[in-house]
């Protein structure tokens, strides 16, 4: 009862209304994205028959596709995506396994090694304490059907704020 009472209460002190234009035609980033995308999925059989002066041919072909289509509105709706820890763990295997024991190089091995590290540790620190910040901000944003504008409605009734696109 007194979530219901809370849940009712949000929407009453929650606008969302465009801050640019006051369009009520908005819709959540969240279902623009999920909106645009389209999977795909076919497949094609050919045959041919040919005579020529060699002889007579044959030919038999199949194909198969496979993916997805992305509308531009589904595009810029893309939620963020987090850091991917493989360009770190290339270069430190690579430093480990190839440059030294092979060229022999270990100030080199040790560079690679540290870049690598580097790399590692920015994805992590990103995928930790940004990447979800973002993605509960992504998740909250609506975007305007008439003007395109993306925003993050007020819940305190103090007007909304512009999301940048
Ligand atoms: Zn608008």
């Amino acid at each position: 009862m007194v979530v219901h009472a809370v849940v009712c209460l949000e929407r009453v002190l929650m606008s969302l209304d465009c801050p640019g234009c006051g369009s009520d035609n908005v819709r959540r980033l969240s279902l623009v994205y999920e909106d645009g995308l389209h999977a795909f999925a076919g497949d094609g059989r050919d045959a041919a028959v040919a005579l020529g002066t060699p002889g007579l041919g044959v030919q038999l072909g199949s194909s198969k596709a496979r993916g997805t289509i992305q509308t531009a509105a589904s595009a810029i709706a893309t939620p963020p995506a987090r850091h991917s820890y493989r360009p770190g763990l290339f270069l430190m295997i690579i430093a480990l396994a190839l440059v030294g024991p092979i060229l022999g190089s270990r100030l080199v091995a040790l560079a690679l090694f540290l870049l690598g590290a580097v790399l590692l540790g920015r994805a992590v620190r990103y995928n930790r304490t940004i990447w979800p910040d973002d993605l509960l901000r992504w998740r909250a944003t609506f975007r305007c059907q008439r003007c395109g504008r993306s925003f993050i409605p007020a819940t305190d009734g103090g007007g909304s704020f512009g999301i940048s696109s």
